[in-house]
């Protein structure tokens, strides 16, 4: 079946009352920036629906894995489109669309009529029944079940007739762009490319950090980071990532603080990079791929020496989250392959053999005053030798 058109169906914005308009007019642009590429498209708002349709030829299923990677979108449908607003037109259409979805199968169906113009004389309840009884007739394997059909045919009757039985599931969520920007620390393990995807499924457009350790960190590790970053931009959208070169920041905590409390350390200097460039560049919080207990800078007394730095929200999705329930949403965002491909980051090269997991945050700032002679100017370095990749 060629499908000309697409019914984009959207839940969460139509709750949104007078900024609705808004919602659904940043999905359309999210929508057309995701298609540019696969062919030419329109995309169409009326009364409460998106029709994305196709102006030229296009490969259905690159179409569909976009499309189903677009925030606000619950159901996509391909739909067959009936210029002709007249029954006749309208049944041979929906019969000979029947015919080639589901000729031959035994299946159940209903057919679910909707008429919004007025000037097409029959009522949705004689639609029902007409096109029901030519599609029995035309299809002897179906039969009727108006309570939990196999098949629901949809026949919307608007200035056009529009036909389809089938909706794709879509990412859900909201639109980026409809709830501001959030500065995410990207490292290369499994957990803060979720973090990313999660939060910028509800409508938030991301920035990203990495900070990188070389030569303690090779440039494959920096690589796998920009392709982590492009898998996920892929959702979200343009990411800009900072790259941070940390190593000498790393090298004064490794020889001046305790190692026990290193990773701490180093977590809390991230966390105050993370901060500056996140308000440097207009970002409303940040985002890590913490997680409770799963490593010993992530225990409670950990993570609450970390945000002790921070002043800015600090939004974590996985922290209630165990680490195959991270794993299964890398695997479905496609993040996982490129996760596990074992590169060293600078968390595992300055790692104790005993790390604190029970900080004391006194301690910490005591550890940390040992660095006062050399820090502002190691984060002014840090900082001012930030490159920029453009996702
Ligand atoms: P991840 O998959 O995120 O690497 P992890 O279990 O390895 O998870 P940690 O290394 O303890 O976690 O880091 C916790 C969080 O700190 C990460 O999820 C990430 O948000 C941030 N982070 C860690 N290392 C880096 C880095 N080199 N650059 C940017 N962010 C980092
Ligand atoms: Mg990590």
């Amino acid at each position: 079946m060629e499908y000309k058109a697409f019914l984009i169906k959207y839940a969460e914005i139509g709750t949104k009352g007078k900024n609705r308009y808004v919602f659904e007019e940043v999905l359309c642009k999210r929508i057309s920036e995701h298609v540019a590429g696969l062919g030419e498209f329109s995309i169409r708002r009326e009364y409460g629906r998106i029709f994305l349709e196709a102006e030229s030829a296009y490969d259905y299923e690159d179409l569909t894995t976009e499309l189903k990677k677009v925030f606000g979108i619950v159901g996509i449908c391909p739909i067959v489109v009936e210029e002709h607003v007249e029954f006749e037109a309208i049944k041979s259409r929906a019969v000979s669309y029947m015919q080639e979805c589901y000729g031959g199968q035994a299946l159940t169906f209903k057919v679910n009529a909707r008429r919004t113009n007025k000037a097409f004389p029959m009522h949705s309840m004689e639609l029902n029944s007409e096109i029901g009884h030519f599609v029995l007739e035309a299809l002897p394997g179906m039969s009727v079940d108006v309570h939990t059909p196999d098949v629901m045919l949809h026949i919307e009757v608007r200035d056009r007739v529009y036909i389809y039985s089938e909706t794709i599931k879509g990412a859900g969520g909201l639109p980026v762009g409809t709830n501001g920007k959030a500065m995410l620390l990207l490292s290369g393990g499994i957990d803060s490319p979720v973090a990313g995807y999660m939060i910028s499924k509800r409508g938030v457009e991301l920035e990203a950090v990495y900070f990188n350790a070389p030569p303690y960190t090779s440039e494959r590790a920096k690589q796998k980071v920009i392709d982590l970053a492009k898998i996920v931009a892929g959702y979200a959208g343009h990411i800009r990532l900072h790259i941070v070169n940390f190593t000498d920041i790393q090298l004064a905590i490794y020889e001046k603080c305790p190692h026990a409390e290193l990773t701490i350390i180093m977590r809390r200097y991230m966390m105050k990079i993370a901060q500056h460039l996140a308000g440097e560049n207009q970002c409303q919080a940040l985002i890590t791929g913490e997680s409770i207990g799963q490593v010993a800078s992530q225990t409670m007394h950990s993570l609450a020496c970390t945000n002790e730095v921070c002043t800015m929200p600090v939004f974590r999705p996985c922290i209630g989250m165990d680490k195959q329930e991270i794993v299964d949403i890398s695997e479905q965002i496609g993040t996982y392959e490129t996760s596990i491909q074992p590169y060293e980051d600078c968390c595992t090269i300055f790692v104790a053999k005993h790390p604190v997991t029970k900080p004391v945050l006194d301690v910490i700032k005591r550890s940390e005053a040992k660095l006062d002679d050399v820090i502002d100017e190691l984060m002014e370095k840090a900082l001012g030798s930030v490159e920029v990749v453009d996702i």
